[in-house]
This record gives structure tokens, C-alpha cells and sequence, in this order.
């Protein structure tokens, strides 16, 4: 006996087996109850969520030789011949491939003759929105005066494209996707019935996989049992998925939170000796960060069983929601860009880096910390530029201020004269003066004497100095934060602008 696959082994045959659209099944059951028949259905969806399972399980509804019921037996002609995809009266289109209006008319002539066997003539028209304008233009006729015997079911993934004349004829569901929680304890009865032993993670990684369609969750599943010989571990479904463990996850966060650079990098390392697809690890990086704002904003929908919810918790607590935010966004964006990127290594730490140095208050380029590298100038001679030997002396308080203040008349033989603005004659006092001296001694490695006096200066201070070399770097970091097409993608993103005075230069 040949293997059936078990996508069309187990796709639903009617209402009580169709798993995650209640919503729809409760109107059309009732609908179908009272008699209370549309000629014309429009089920919506994305890809894989049902929609044609739905429109042959009404056409059985419609059909069956049991009368108009919302359960059909399943048994007589009708339905078998239904469910074996051979009843002469269903009539099933693609509009992906029969968009004309040649193919409309074809099919709209038809719908002039009685059914050969059931009681309708039923239509199903998928991907209905791919129809041409004057193919829709004609399907609009028969929709507005539709013979007795004659039901469309229309299915899209796309309904805006759908002109609001057909619309309004349709009675429309919108199909929703299944929650990977309804996928899992579908697939968990499934499988005993198939005899295949399994492990429940298994089955979330397919669940996510498959992202809200049950269709693609049982062909993963049929892969997912060709690949590891007849069972299911979560090892194997993890290597058949190239789907990344989430512990690396958590631990790129913790850094991240941590802001500890190069652990980030080191754990990115670990992941590419491992092969792990840096393409999926940013979305499931994505739907992480989505975790930790449920945490924090609706902590009541983070899920009971969600695997490692503890340190998801902690997260949430030690990483600040605009932040979460901003990550988001910057996993996002850095999936788009990882084609672009040199690797996709290279692109994956880039985009981890980025989530390190950008903060939501403004769009500020990170302080960039040098550690103050006085010991490998320590015994240099005097070049006598005073403004740049005292931005570079290890100083604080009152004794910084008298030395960036102060402007060099001379200096010989270890002797300084200084002048220091009238305004500032308070800050000659012996023991800054004392202090200043000593930290000068230290930096030449000999005995410094300084003599200052209050006069004149003309603008040679370390003070003066740093105000010019200020204004000259912030203006290099406002063009450079402007240019960056990154933080113009942030900007288009947020719908924001940068707010200068929120870039800071870079410290020296
Ligand atoms: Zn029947």
C-alpha cells in the first residue's frame, strides 16, 4: 500500500474534524441549519490556514444526498465522490493560472446549465483576487442575479485587491491562522493513531515552523518522520529545520542587557562553528524580543509552558520596553540587510552590535570608552603646547579648572609662568597651585615649579581649546548620524527625526 501523505490523509472532511476556525464553523453551521443560504462565499485567509478544506466541506453540506445538513454523512455517492475530488458539480478554478476574462465567460456559461448530479452547481474560485478587472466585471453579473442552483465559494489571501461590487455580494469569513498551541495538540493526536513515537518539542519547533498553517506543519511533520527514521526527537526536527536553539538566544540578550560587547561576539562565533542560520536566529531573535514585551506589558498572554520562562521573565525586568522596542526593529532590519552584508556572519554580529550601541533617548551614537593613556607619554619633554598637555593631565575639581584656564607665558628649565584670567585670580591659591605642580612633576618624571599670576590671556587655554575642538567634532557627529542609512532607516521606520542636540561627539 502506497504512503499517503499526511497533509491529505488528515485534512478535515467536515466540521467536528476541522481544527482552529470556530468562529467560521459556528456561523456556516447555523447557517446551514436554518436554511438560511448565501449563493455567495468569500472565505479569506493566509496561505494554508483552510480555506479550500472549508469550501468542499460546505460543498458536501450542500450536496449531500442526506438533504442540506451541516453534518453530511461522508457515505453516499455525493460525498465520497466530494472528498475523492470527482463530483462532476464541484467545480474547482485557480485564478492564479485562469485569470482572463476568456476563462470567466467559459466558466460563467456554465453555470447556465442544472447540476448533472447534486443538488448545486458549486464554484470554488481560489486566489480570486488575481482575476483580471473585466473578468471580475462579467463574474459580477451572475453574482447580482445568480441562478437558484448555483453557489460560489470565493478564497483569498488578499481581499483588498477584490473590487467592492463583488464584496458586497459575498457573505465573507475571515479564516484566522492556528496558534501553534492548537497545531501541537493536533499533531500530538495524530501521531499515536500513526504509530510514531515523539518528543513535545518536537512538535512546537514544527508549530512554529509552520507559522499559523496546519497544512505546512503536516508536511513538516511528514518530513520531519522521513528524516529521523520513524520518530520524532527534537534534536533531529531542530538539525532538519536548521532552526537555532533558544538557550543562544537567551544568552545574546543577557549580554545584550549586560551590555558586554564581546560576549556577544563570542557567542555569535560559537553559533557559526555550529552552522546554525543566522537568518532564522534573527526571527526567532524577533519573537523573543515580542516575548519579553508581552512580559512586560501583558504578562497575563506570555505563555504557562513557554520553554525557559524564568529567564524570559528576567529579561524583561533587566532590559527597558523602548529598548526591546528598538531591538526589535534593528532584528528586523538587519534580516533584510544580511543578503547585503560581507557574511551572513558578519551581518548577524553587525546587527547585534547595533542593538548594543543604539539607545531609544534620541538617536545617539555610543560613547565610544578610551581608557586616558597617560603612562606611554609619562617622561616626555615638554613640546610647548600647554592647551593640549593639559587636556591630557589626569586632573579634577578646582585644579582642573585653574590649568585649563591658564595660559603659558614661558617655561625653562622645569619652571612654568602662567596667567590666568582675572576673573579666575580665586583659583591661584596655593594649594591648587600645589596640586597642579605635582601632577606636572609626575607627568615629566622631575621637579616642576609653577608661578602664576592673574593678567591678560588670549585665548591659547586649555579651556578655549576644547570649546573649538568641541563645536568642530559635534558637527562631524551630527553629519555623520545623518548620513548613516541606517539611522535614516530608523528615522523612516519611527516616522522620526534626529534630534541634534541628542548626538553626543565622541569622547576623547
Ligand atoms: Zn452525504
Amino acid at each position: 500500500m502506497s504512503y499517503q501523505v499526511l497533509a491529505r490523509k488528515w485534512r478535515p472532511r467536515d466540521f467536528a474534524s476541522l481544527v482552529g476556525q470556530e468562529h467560521v464553523v459556528k456561523a456556516l453551521r447555523h447557517a446551514l441549519e436554518q436554511q438560511r443560504l448565501h449563493h455567495a462565499y468569500l472565505f479569506t485567509g493566509t496561505r494554508g490556514v483552510g480555506k479550500t478544506t472549508l469550501a468542499r466541506i460546505l460543498a458536501k453540506c450542500l450536496n449531500c444526498e442526506t438533504g442540506i445538513t451541516a453534518a453530511p454523512c461522508s457515505k453516499c455517492s455525493s460525498c465520497v465522490e466530494i472528498d475523492g475530488g470527482r463530483f462532476p458539480d464541484l467545480i474547482e478554478i485557480d485564478a492564479a493560472t485562469n485569470t482572463g476574462v476568456d476563462e470567466m465567460r467559459a466558466l460563467l456559461d456554465n453555470t447556465a446549465y442544472v447540476p448533472v448530479r447534486g443538488r448545486f452547481k458549486v464554484f470554488v474560485i481560489d486566489e480570486v483576487h488575481m482575476l483580471s478587472k473585466s473578468a471580475f466585471n462579467s463574474m459580477l453579473k451572475t453574482l447580482e442575479e445568480p441562478p437558484e442552483h448555483i453557489k460560489f465559494i470565493l478564497a483569498t489571501t488578499d481581499p483588498q485587491k477584490i473590487p467592492v461590487t463583488v464584496l458586497s455580494r459575498c457573505l465573507q469569513f475571515n479564516l484566522k491562522q492556528m496558534p501553534r498551541a492548537v497545531i501541537v495538540a493536533h499533531l500530538e493526536k495524530i501521531l499515536p493513531q500513526e504509530n510514531i513515537a515523539f518528543e513535545r518539542d518536537a512538535l512546537s519547533l514544527i508549530a512554529r515552523a509552520a507559522a499559523g498553517s496546519m497544512r505546512d506543519a503536516l508536511s513538516l511533520l511528514d518530513q520531519a518522520i522521513a528524516h529521523g527514521a520513524g520518530k520524532l526527537a527534537a534534536a533531529d526536527v531542530r538539525e532538519m529545520l536548521g532552526a537555532v536553539d533558544e538557550t543562544y538566544l537567551l544568552r545574546l540578550l543577557e549580554a545584550l542587557a549586560g551590555g558586554d560587547g564581546p560576549a556577544l561576539a563570542e557567542i555569535a562565533e560559537e553559533m557559526q562553528s555550529r552552522s546554525l542560520s543566522f537568518d532564522s536566529a534573527l526571527q526567532d531573535l524577533a519573537s523573543l524580543l515580542l516575548r519579553l514585551t508581552l512580559a512586560q506589558t501583558v504578562p497575563a498572554a506570555l505563555e504557562e509552558d513557554l520553554p525557559e520562562r524564568e529567564r524570559v521573565l528576567a529579561l524583561a525586568k533587566a532590559i527597558d520596553p523602548e529598548t526591546v522596542q528598538l531591538c526589535y526593529q534593528i532584528a528586523l532590519q538587519g534580516r533584510d540587510d544580511l543578503s547585503l552584508a560581507p557574511d551572513e556572519h558578519a551581518g548577524f554580529l553587525m546587527t547585534l552590535l547595533r542593538m548594543l550601541v543604539f539607545r531609544p533617548d534620541g538617536v545617539a551614537i555610543a560613547e565610544k570608552k578610551e581608557t586616558k593613556t597617560i603612562a606611554s607619554e609619562k617622561k616626555a619633554e615638554f613640546d610647548g603646547n600647554w592647551a593640549a598637555l593639559v587636556q591630557k593631565l589626569p586632573l579634577s575639581g578646582a585644579a582642573k579648572e585653574l590649568a585649563r584656564n591658564t595660559e603659558l607665558k614661558s617655561h625653562a628649565g622645569g619652571v612654568f609662568e602662567l596667567t590666568v584670567p582675572k576673573t579666575m585670580a580665586h583659583l591661584t591659591g596655593d594649594s591648587y597651585r600645589e596640586k597642579l605642580q605635582a601632577i606636572l612633576g609626575a607627568q615629566f618624571g622631575r621637579s616642576v615649579k609653577l608661578q602664576i599670576t592673574a593678567g591678560e590671556t588670549n585665548g591659547a587655554t586649555a579651556a578655549s581649546l576644547e570649546s573649538a575642538q568641541k563645536g568642530a567634532r559635534r558637527a562631524e557627529a551630527v553629519r555623520a548620524v545623518q548620513g548613516d542609512s541606517f539611522v535614516q532607516d530608523l528615522v523612516n521606520l519611527f516616522d522620526g527625526r534626529v534630534v541634534d542636540s541628542t548626538i553626543k561627539e565622541k569622547q576623547r
